[in-house]
């Protein structure tokens, strides 16, 4: 599964955001192998189509996508010239699939902050520093190796051309994930480098309570961070959450203003960073969302329920959501010609509800 690294500074709030994460794992009964890594949270995906597509099917149970995060506790500043266990935070972080920084942005006496004061732009930027060393680190040595095997026709040209503009980029300062594009890098061309700062980022801004619905704060800091995200929560506050039930929660959130929590948000945000989405199935036993890449066709989805779904496929049965909702039923949305017979070509749209045919 893809997975979402998470990262900061030291005394950031970084574990206690992560020990919520873990107890958002609910759902370990479905996901036997969720749990076996401990740096490993598996946090169910919001999605308050289920209950209503459980009520439509009168499902037991309800089983929501899910969304890996991984603890990569310490990053400090020489992490790249491998101080302490710098080089195996840089390990766990190549093999993440994008990155959330945790930013510390709450004023707290009694927590010391690393650098002596509470500043979200420098964090940011200690983080950063390190991250393009290591790339830069990576390309130095790649470089004069795709020279020779450029010379020996062993490699592509437009690779060590890409590697070349990579490296010109960050020695400016500038991140692969905001530079790239611009500077017309074909970051598919890098992909086997599994370069740090081409990695999609996430920000969370761990704030006070105040925080939370401080418009001119939140502001800032997404111009500070864009075009990656933003999300503003309160890592004790999530702590708390997770220990109520839904009714409680719910007025929890509600007195300091929210309707979210932050850890949903982060859940999101983080699905949609990897390039995730979901389709749905649903019958008396259970109303499920399964997860898929964005782009992918029908047989590509069938083959997550079981590779003999996509080996065998005919075709796909499939109502869109918001049109079963609307006609209340299976039946009746097929009586008003709103279930359609899509083949191999299909490409999945978010909230398709399905029923694959196949051969076995
Ligand atoms: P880490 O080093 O980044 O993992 O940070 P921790 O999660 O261990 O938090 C460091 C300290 O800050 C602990 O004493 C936490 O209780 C405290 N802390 C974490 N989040 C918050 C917060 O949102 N507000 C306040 N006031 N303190 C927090």
């Amino acid at each position: 599964a893809l997975t979402i690294g998470i990262v900061g500074l030291p005394n950031v709030g970084k574990s206690t955001l992560f020990n919520a994460l873990t107890k958002a794992e609910v759902l370990a009964a479905n996901y036997p192998f969720a749990t076996i890594e401990p740096n490993v949270g598996v946090v169910p995906l919001p999605d308050e189509r289920l209950g209503k597509l459980a009520g439509v099917f009168g499902s037991e149970k309800l089983i929501p996508a899910t969304v890996s995060f991984v603890d990569i506790a310490g990053i400090v500043k020489g992490a790249s010239e491998g101080e302490g266990l710098g080089n195996k935070f840089l390990a766990n972080i190549r093999e993440a699939d994008a990155i959330c920084q945790v930013v510390r942005a709450f004023v707290d006496d009694d927590v010391i902050h690393v650098a002596g004061r509470v500043d979200p732009a420098d964090d940011i930027e200690v983080i950063h520093t390190e991250l393009m060393l290591a790339d830069l680190q990576t390309l130095e040595k790649v470089i004069p190796r795709l020279e020779k095997e450029v010379k020996g026709k062993k490699a592509d040209k437009a690779v060590l051309d890409a590697a070349v503009a990579a490296q010109k980029l960050l020695e400016e300062g500038v991140t692969l994930a905001k530079g790239a594009a611009k500077a017309g890098i074909e970051m598919e061309h890098l992909r086997e480098l599994s370069l740090m700062t081409s990695k999609p980022f996430i920000f969370v801004f761990n704030v006070d309570e105040d925080g939370l619905s401080d418009e001119k704060l939140q502001t800032k800091m997404r111009e500070l961070v864009a075009p990656a995200d933003a999300i503003f929560l309160n890592a004790k506050l999530e702590s708390e959450l997770i220990e109520l039930d839904a009714e409680e929660a719910a007025e929890l959130l509600s007195s300091v203003g929210q309707e979210e929590s932050g850890m949903d948000q982060l859940a999101k945000v983080g699905f949609h960073t990897l390039g995730l989405q979901t389709y749905l199935t649903a019958g008396p036993k259970e109303s499920r969302a399964w997860t898929i890449r964005q782009g992918w066709t029908a047989p590509q989805a069938a083959g997550v329920i079981h590779t003999d779904f996509q080996r065998g496929f005919i075709k796909a049965e499939i109502v869109g959501f918001d049109d079963l909702m609307e006609t209340g039923s299976m039946a009746e949305a097929k009586s008003k010609g709103k279930v359609r017979m899509e083949g191999k070509d299909y490409v999945m749209q978010d909230g398709d509800v399905v029923e694959f045919r196949f051969n076995v």
